[in-house]
């Protein structure tokens, strides 16, 4: 062990944010309008050095920023304060035991000690993870907004920025309201692999129907068409169609890929940092859809940079997740991202940052400006 990782964590401090967003967005299971809620973590070490953590949740989907915050603040922090941060797998073991559930809290804490190692040890945290694999990572933009074309004037200039990727969130307003964007993003641009994600927004009674008629426009893949516990009739559908079906909502951790694959549910998942309870999970489930032959995407939650950080890392030391990612929020869906530099996109690619930890930091005058409540704790 080296002197530097015998440090011991001696602050933990948290802040419940409210980020203002540019525009509604419909999705299957819920809205999204005025603002995204995160928790931030920041651990501290005896040395000074920082690192920095997101739980991004959506209530809805993964579970509500409460839940988070007080999983992170009551029942995770006696696990970590004042425990050295070369024992970070015992802190992460123990810290995760003591509450169930709670994956974007599990994901925060994680992402904030391989951080912390990573500035301390002056490695960047995919070195952490194994190595990069994908230094840059096709970047997906997703289409949700109520008024197409607004969408329609985004996808001009994402086009015009390089994105080649977008994702149309169907199953909201209508099949026809689907089908008629599907056919009008396919003649306005060919050139542009098109998917589709319904967020289990299809009943048991029209799925197959609709995900056969979508299916006909050649979307890349169609992800999660019903509910997330439907894993028979993800099966059947995926058998109705020729094109991927991509399981997110179904699978979040590895326990449930085992599921998945033992059923037969899907072609491909998402992969989310959110999902999984940390980098590693995640890891673990790209891991388990290789080796049975599926495919993985980089799906995120509503994150800010901060988290996508944690998602880019992961997928950087990741080359079982081929399908791209989804971080396009902290450039194109927040009013203003809590980062002190923009999350690195270039030519519709995400750039994994070289620098220690997660190679930028969070601005402690944004936190201060967002922040709905926040506590400071540190080491008896
Ligand atoms: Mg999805």
């Amino acid at each position: 062990m080296t002197a530097d990782l015998a440090q011991r964590i001696i602050g933990f401090d948290l802040w419940h944010l409210s980020l203002p967003v540019v525009s509604r967005r419909d999705h299957g299971i819920g809205r999204v309008e005025a603002e995204v809620e995160v928790v931030v973590l920041r651990l501290t070490a005896e040395g000074g050095c920082e690192g920095w953590g997101e739980a991004a949740c959506w209530a809805p989907f993964t579970g509500s920023p409460e839940a988070s915050f007080a999983a992170l603040d009551r029942y995770m922090r006696p696990h970590v304060l004042g425990r050295p941060l070369a024992r970070a797998a015992d802190i992460t073991a123990d810290a995760c035991r003591a509450v169930a559930h709670c994956t974007e809290a599990k994901a925060a804490l994680e992402t904030a000690l391989l951080d912390l190692t990573g500035r301390i040890a002056g490695v960047p945290v995919w070195a952490l993870l194994g190595g990069c694999a994908q230094a840059e990572i096709p970047l997906s933009v997703s289409l949700a907004d109520p008024d197409f074309d607004a969408d329609l004037a985004l996808v001009a200039r994402l086009v015009a920025d390089g994105v080649g990727i977008v994702k149309l969130k169907a199953g909201v307003a209508g099949h026809r309201f689907d089908l008629d964007r599907m056919e009008r993003l396919r003649r306005d641009h060919p050139g542009l692999d098109i998917r589709v994600d319904y967020n289990q927004g299809l009943g048991p009674a029209e799925a197959a129907a609709c995900v056969r008629e979508v299916a006909a426009f050649r979307p890349g893949f169609i992800e999660q068409p019903v509910a997330a516990s439907q894993f028979g009739l993800m099966r059947r559908l995926r058998e109705a169609i020729d094109v991927p079906l991509l399981a997110d909502e179904s699978v979040f951790g590895p326990e449930d890929m085992l599921r998945a694959i033992a059923e037969g549910i899907c072609d491909g998942v998402s992969v989310k940092v959110m999902k999984a309870g940390g980098p590693r999970r995640a890891q673990a489930v790209a891991g388990m859809a290789a080796a049975a032959g599926l495919t993985a995407y980089g799906g995120d939650m509503f994150e800010t940079g901060l988290g996508h950080l944690a998602g880019a890392h992961m997928i950087a030391a990741t080359p079982a997740i081929s399908l791209g990612c989804e971080f396009y929020q902290a450039r194109h869906y927040l009013v203003e991202d809590i980062l002190a530099e923009p999350f690195p996109v270039r030519e519709g690619r995400v750039v994994v940052p070289q620098g220690p930890g997660l190679g930028i930091v969070v601005d402690p005058g944004r936190l201060a400006r967002y922040s709905l409540r926040s506590v400071t704790r540190e080491a008896a």
